[in-house]
């Protein structure tokens, strides 16, 4: 099969990535190296760069639900 490199730009940081994907295809999920935010990538009009989506807000609510499921540490009592 023929891949072929993806290019995006990070929408966090900026950063250029470069991903090798199969010839032909329009979709890819990609990390960025720099930040490690994760990214949906869509093929453009130009094959080559890529247009990059964050998916760190849908990790950051997820981060959220699980930080409101910890219960807060009660108050400790130190004794004295
Ligand atoms: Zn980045």
């Amino acid at each position: 099969m023929t891949m072929t490199t993806a290019e995006w730009i990070c929408t966090r940081c900026g950063s250029t990535n470069r991903i090798l994907v199969p010839d032909g295809a329009t979709r890819a999920a990609d990390e960025c190296l720099t930040c490690h935010t994760r990214h949906a990538l869509e093929v453009d009009a130009r094959p080559v760069r890529w247009r990059a989506t964050s998916q760190a807000k849908a990790w950051a609510r997820h981060g959220t639900v699980l930080k409101d499921s910890v219960s807060p540490s009660p108050p400790f009592r130190v004794g004295t």
